[in-house]
């Protein structure tokens, strides 16, 4: 068996492992279960990839997104490593095809959407797997007390059973300390065991610059702080409108989202990464699985629903261990928002109902029938159909995936292909009694090697070159083979995925679990309130995340907070003025930092913020159960 330090130099070309990397490594090779909870870009992938390349068997891998598993899969094939990825939207040929190869001992990491990995098909085959670990990535999905919880997740115990000798490996960058302990129990760790790298960032000052202009204000920010950037912003046409804004000031920007075709999406990203532009406006659909070193400013012109969120995307700023800046422009509205938001996140019941009923009709599926039947999913398409409001379409499809009736994938992007039906005598017959077509199959097979062995992918528009024609003709004729069964041919895709994970219900049997439905309600708004507090508070900003992440830890120096206080910013008779009025409200009612802040005008805030962070320091104030207290003798 190769060692672990073997195998990181033969397939990566590293010499060292990072801080932890070995210790999980070696605990997954002794057999244990783990918990790697490792920031974004700490290295997850190397700790399950190293161990599972030491071992014989498969190493199978729960992964969410469709475009981190890609990534990850065309990553080890480029090392030499054979990886295959199944998700929804996949046909049966394709899975069947891949599960096989896995039995067979062909494949080395078998990525799996968690919808995928329990269908019957999978279960069955697994049995017959040599599956040397189950991998689990983003394993906070599987936690209700998470910011991201995915049904499917839930069900990725049951593979234990089939599977009972197979350490499990789960990994994430985010998790406060109750999903750390919900994730090894709806994993059914054999023992607790945790591997968690503190998430200080010594070299990253956090900044929060109370703000109604804030346009003026990032431009102010970025003319400072040269280099590379990301600017998150709430919405797409936020996106469009500030890159544009800052084009017109000369700051050389761009914008990116979810919207945008997967050719203009990887370049924009590309000319990011190569600092062609140096700032991408962008939603959160950007930064995931990109590994960009030195970012120098993140700034955040929204703030986002929680602080796992926030600390992820601010985090991407100051890899490479560099002087860097995450900013949050934070004003009075951004608070309103973040509350309507919530409000409509929940829609009533009858409104959920309602969409599934009209996704029953939509896709034609009669009651009893449709599980685990997924269809591409255009949900303008699908609103306009019904005359429904997107926005909350959107919330009720997201509740519908949480109580598990359906779930719903990113867009994916597969290119067109296809493979041949008949064996090839049948295949020479067909072309002899159909000249017209014999030019265009031959064209298919000259272009893509393989087709009567498997899916090989097709440029419908290289066909036509090659023929001297033009799409529109091409087209109709591989339809045409496709519909007389000598081949199958797959259209491009590139819409999101929708899957029935049970079959339709009459809309009368149709039910959501009440009380759970509340319950994320109600840890989605405290979510909402961490987030508010930590635009808010007097307190240390670098501690505060900690603190949510379940660390202790010393304060930074080196945000907003801490400078303010050595800046000593406030004159004494300022000070006492802030003191006098804070001590009448402290005293007068217990409240939140939050209430306290909201009792001063905005423009007053920075200096409130100054004069309680000094109080607090000084054990004049303190927080107990979330409430001020005065605590100093008269
Ligand atoms: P994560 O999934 O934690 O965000 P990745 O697994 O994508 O992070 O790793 C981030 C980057 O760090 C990758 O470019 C990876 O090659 C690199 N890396 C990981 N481990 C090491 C190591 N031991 N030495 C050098 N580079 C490493």
């Amino acid at each position: 068996m190769a060692t672990p330090h073997e195998i990181l130099k033969q397939y990566w070309g590293f010499d060292q492992f990072r801080p932890l990397q070995e210790d999980i490594i070696r605990s997954v090779l002794e057999g244990n279960d783990a918990l790697a909870l490792l920031p974004t870009g700490g290295g997850k992938s190397i700790c399950f990839q190293v161990p599972a390349l030491c071992m014989e068997g498969i190493c199978l891998v729960v992964s969410p997104l469709i475009a981190l598993m890609k990534d990850q899969v065309a990553n080890l094939k480029k090392r030499e490593i054979n990886a295959e990825a199944i998700f929804s939207g996949m046909s049966y040929r394709e899975i069947d095809r891949i599960l096989d190869n896995a039995a067979y001992g062909g494949i080395k990491f078998l990525y799996l959407s968690p919808e995928r990995l329990t269908t019957e098909l999978v279960r069955e085959r697994i049995k017959r797997m040599n599956i040397s670990l189950l991998a689990v990535d983003e394993a906070h999905c599987i936690s209700q007390w998470g910011y991201d919880f995915r049904p499917p997740y839930l069900q990725i115990a049951e593979i234990r059973d089939l599977i009972p000798k197979t350490p499990v490996l789960a990994l994430t960058a985010t998790a406060t300390p109750e999903v750390v302990i919900d994730i090894q129990e709806k994993l059914l760790f054999k023992q607790k065991n945790v591997f968690q790298k503190s998430f200080s960032r010594t070299n990253l000052s956090y900044v929060v610059l109370p703000e109604e202009n804030k346009y003026a204000k990032l431009l102010d920010i970025l003319r400072k702080v040269k280099g590379s950037g990301v600017v998150y912003a709430r919405n797409r046409k936020l996106t469009k409108d500030i890159a544009r804004y800052l084009i017109e000031n000369k700051v050389s920007a761009d914008f990116y989202h979810a919207g945008l075709s997967p050719d203009e999406r990887s370049s924009k990203q590309e000319a990011w990464i190569v600092g062609r532009i140096p700032i991408m406006v962008c939603t959160n659909a950007f930064g995931m699985g990109i590994d960009k070193p030195d970012v120098r400013t993140v700034v955040h012109v929204d703030l986002p629903e929680n602080l796992e969120a926030y600390f992820q995307e601010a985090g991407r700023a100051g890899r490479d261990g560099k002087k860097s800046y995450a900013v949050l422009l934070y004003s009075d509205e951004d608070k309103r928002t973040l509350e309507r938001n919530l409000l409509l996140s929940f829609p009533p019941v009858q409104d959920i109902r309602q969409v599934y009923r009209a996704l029953g009709s939509y896709f034609q599926l009669a009651v009893g029938a449709g599980e685990f039947q997924t269809f591409d999913f255009d949900i303008a398409d699908f609103c306009k159909n019904f005359q429904l409001d997107v926005v909350k379409t959107y919330s009720c499809i997201k509740i519908l995936e949480q109580e598990g009736w359906i779930s719903l994938t990113e867009s994916v992007w597969m290119p067109s292909s296809f493979m041949v039906l008949v064996g090839r005598e049948q295949l020479y017959d067909f072309q002899l009694k159909n000249p017209s077509l014999d030019p265009i199959i031959k064209s298919l097979l000259r272009l893509s090697e393989g087709a009567f062995q498997h899916f090989v992918p097709i440029n419908e528009s290289a066909v036509a070159r090659l023929l001297k024609t033009t799409n529109d003709k091409v087209l109709p004729a591989i339809q045409h083979l496709h519909n007389q069964g000598i081949i199958e041919y797959r259209p491009l895709k590139d819409k999101p995925q929708l899957t029935f994970t049970k079959e339709r219900v009459d809309a009368n049997n149709f039910t959501i679990d009440v009380a759970s439905y509340n319950l994320r309600k109600e840890r989605q708004q405290k979510r909402m309130e961490k987030a508010i507090a930590y635009a808010t508070t007097a307190r240390c900003r670098s501690q505060m995340l900690l603190e949510y992440f379940g660390e202790n830890s010393p304060t930074c120096g080196t945000c907003d907070v801490c400078l303010g206080r050595t800046q000593a910013a406030l004159s004494t008779d300022d000070f006492e003025r802030y003191k006098l009025k804070i001590k009448q409200l402290i005293v007068a009612e217990k409240i939140t930092e939050r209430q306290l802040m909201e009792a001063f005008a905005a423009n007053r805030q920075p200096n409130v913020v100054k004069a309680l962070a000094f109080l607090m320091d000084e054990g004049i104030v303190a927080l107990e159960n979330e409430r001020l207290t005065w605590k100093e003798k008269p």
